[in-house]
């Protein structure tokens, strides 16, 4: 029985990871269950998967939940997941929180040790990667990756020779403005982000693969999970998303992994790996699918790209790190002023280009930099949009 502490529970990543967890009920134990705000869905949770210990955001909340459940220990704010991580123990801890809030606690979990993070949240890799991976290295914890293509890479690698990576190619559906030129994007509204094509997700993933940046962060945290240079990722536009990711070895052979888009193989197998348990994912019609299709990333899209590979470029020419930390909280700021309906769509890649731009990496070696750094992109950010 594996024991499981789910951050973010009541997410898209969480309430999936709880799909999974309820079908195999014999192999998978919900120990910990944490969210920010929504306590109405914790609650149905708590009823149905009765964890030994919860956290949430606010105290008052925490309050009332400790008189509602006296028998599971609740804690809440800024220590609270690290407190429930602490209280009970756990096999794998799942980060599917959102955004850099997730960074604290995959940390706090890599540096505990003797368990497993698999990851969905990517913001901890892009905005910490050197750091997380050392700590990982040095605690022993596994990192399973829960991304989709990360976690399609890592499929392809398992029984593969990891020093013999000659590419990895990471597919992406492209978004719905993947025909869209400039002049169109400018009269994009919130309503037509949040509309994703193939996949069923949060809100700030969702913008973050409209404006393509989803798919920059995902090149950032390949780069670290896999060890390779940011000159041996390589993206690919292949909007029927079948295809999840694909590995070049060194003799050419390719590896891909494909099927439906559901996040539950990737959730299922960060639990099961490298054994497989049987989902309600259904079957692959290949011929009914006929034929598989990719493309060029457009010229919007590349400039998303782009932005990502020159903060790694930087970083792997000099060691310093602070372009992917501004890439990250400039991004989780403006998508969040746009979803506010503050801003206009184009805006968040053009603030993204000027203040990467204007920005002169500085090294970062402990997570407390990096949320310094992070405080002073945000406040970066908001001064170029009043002026
Ligand atoms: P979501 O918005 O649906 O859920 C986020 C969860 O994080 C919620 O449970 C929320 O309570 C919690 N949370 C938010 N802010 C918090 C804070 N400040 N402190 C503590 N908890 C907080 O997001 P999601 O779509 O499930 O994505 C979660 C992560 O997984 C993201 O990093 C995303 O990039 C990654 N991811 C998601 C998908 C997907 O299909 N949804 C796919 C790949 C990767
Ligand atoms: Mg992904």
């Amino acid at each position: 029985m594996k024991r499981i502490a789910i951050l973010g529970s009541t997410g898209s990543i969480g309430t999936q990871a709880l799909e999974v967890i309820a079908s195999n009920p014999r192999r998978l134990k919900a120990t910990v269950l944490t969210c920010n705000s929504r306590v109405d869905v914790l609650r149905r949770q708590i009823d149905r998967f009765r964890p030994e210990a919860v956290a949430v955001g606010r105290a008052a909340d925490a309050a009332e939940l400790g008189r509602e459940y006296p028998n599971i220990n609740i804690f809440y704010g800024p220590e609270g997941i690290r407190e429930a991580i602490d209280d009970v123990d756990c096999d794998v801890v799942l980060n599917a929180i959102v955004g850099i809030a997730g960074l604290g606690p995959t940390f706090e979990a890599v540096n505990k040790g003797g368990l497993t993070v698999a990851l969905a949240n990517k913001e901890s890799l892009v905005t910490a990667g050197r750091i997380v991976m050392k700590a990982a290295e040095e605690s022993g914890v596994p990192i399973i990756p829960v991304d989709s293509e990360h976690s399609a890479i890592f499929q392809c690698l398992a029984g593969n020779d990891e020093n013999s990576i000659r590419r990895l190619i990471l597919t992406a559906s492209g978004g719905p403005f993947r025909t869209f030129s400039r002049e169109r994007l400018e009269s994009v509204g919130i309503d037509d982000a949040l509309i994703h094509p193939n996949w069923k997700m949060g809100r700030k993933i969702t913008i973050d693969s409209a404006t393509m940046m989803n798919k920059a962060f995902e090149i950032i945290e390949a780069k670290w999970l896999y060890g390779t240079d940011a000159g041996s990722i390589e993206v690919v536009i292949h909007p029927q998303s079948i295809v999840h990711s694909l590995v070049e070895f060194g003799d050419g052979a390719i590896m891909a992994q494909l099927g439906h888009p559901d996040m539950k193989v990737p959730i299922s197998y960060a639990f099961s790996g490298p054994k497989r348990w049987t989902t309600d994912v259904r079957s692959l019609d290949l011929i009914a699918l006929r034929s598989l299709y990719f493309e060029e990333p457009s010229h919007e899209a590349r400039r998303s790209l782009d932005l990502a590979y020159r903060v790694l470029h930087e970083s792997e020419a000099t060691g310093r790190d602070s372009g992917v930390i501004v890439l990250n909280s400039a991004n989780e700021e403006l998508v969040r002023l746009f979803l506010e309906g503050k801003i206009q769509f184009v805006d968040i890649l053009d603030t993204l280009e000027y203040l990467i731009d204007g920005h002169e990496p500085t090294a970062v070696s402990t997570i407390s930099e990096i949320l310094q750094t992070d405080q002073e992109a945000r406040e970066a950010t908001r001064e170029r949009l009043a002026n």
